[in-house]
């Protein structure tokens, strides 16, 4: 029987973050995800005040077809956590039409082989495993206190594997001077693989142009919300 993907959204946009900023890309966001971080942006794949009411069930076939008629350069899957799912399906039927497919992933859980890229984006609730780290095209770090970039460096031993290591403001903290000097003076200091990262697509709203987007859930970090 076919695998069916619990789908929280999809939508065509651009990349907003990493090596492959600004390219058009094709967002298929999983439901589901065990981690909890408590400023997570994607709430609404886990956390029970904001999934929703009835998920999308969709074959691979289904989502390589609607892939295929947005004509993205490349897929990108996210979450939630992807890696809790079999992808073995959905990986098998994006090759079948030639469409790259990029991961995004907190590196906790085993990484299926046939990603054209992964990013992981390491989260202190639940540690990435070494392979995840040694398959990371790019890294990205949320900087969500001042020593954060320490506390990950001396983490993996004081030496990264990948050579972009982003270094993300935590999303609420965007505008937080400590945060902000914290990034810019790590670059200044060291340089590779450390750079200075963004969200930039939330700034344009880029993903809620499609209406397939789902509204953000509420940013984390606030105890009255719950996480
Ligand atoms: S790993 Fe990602 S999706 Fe999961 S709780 Fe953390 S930020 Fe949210």
């Amino acid at each position: 029987m076919a695998e069916l993907y619990p789908v929280n959204e999809t939508f065509l946009s651009w990349q907003g973050e990493g090596v492959h900023l600004g390219r058009k890309a094709f967002f298929i966001r999983l439901q589901g995800c065990p981690v909890k971080c408590t400023w997570c942006d994607s709430a609404s794949t886990w956390h029970p005040q904001y999934v929703p009411k009835q998920v999308r069930k969709a074959t691979a076939e289904e989502l390589a077809a609607e892939v295929l008629a947005a004509q993205p350069e490349f897929v990108v899957l996210t979450g939630g956590e992807p890696c809790i799912h079999d992808l073995s399906m959905l990986l098998a039927a994006m090759a079948a039409v030639k469409l790259p497919v990029h991961l995004e992933t907190c590196g906790a859980y085993p990484i299926a082989d046939g990603f054209a890229w992964v990013t992981v984006s390491p989260k202190w609730a639940k540690p990435p495993l070494a392979e995840s780290l040694a398959r990371a095209d790019e890294v990205k770090l949320i900087v969500e206190e001042a020593d954060s970039i320490e506390k990950w460096t001396a983490a993996v031993g004081g030496k990264w594997l990948s050579n972009h290591v982003w270094l993300h403001p935590e999303w609420s903290k965007r505008a937080d001077p400590i945060i902000l000097k914290a990034i810019t003076e790590k670059v200044k200091n060291v340089g590779a693989p450390y750079r200075a990262g963004w969200q930039v697509h939330k700034p344009y709203a880029a993903d809620s142009l499609d209406e397939r987007a789902r509204p953000p859930a509420p940013l984390g970090g606030d105890p009255t919300k719950g996480f």
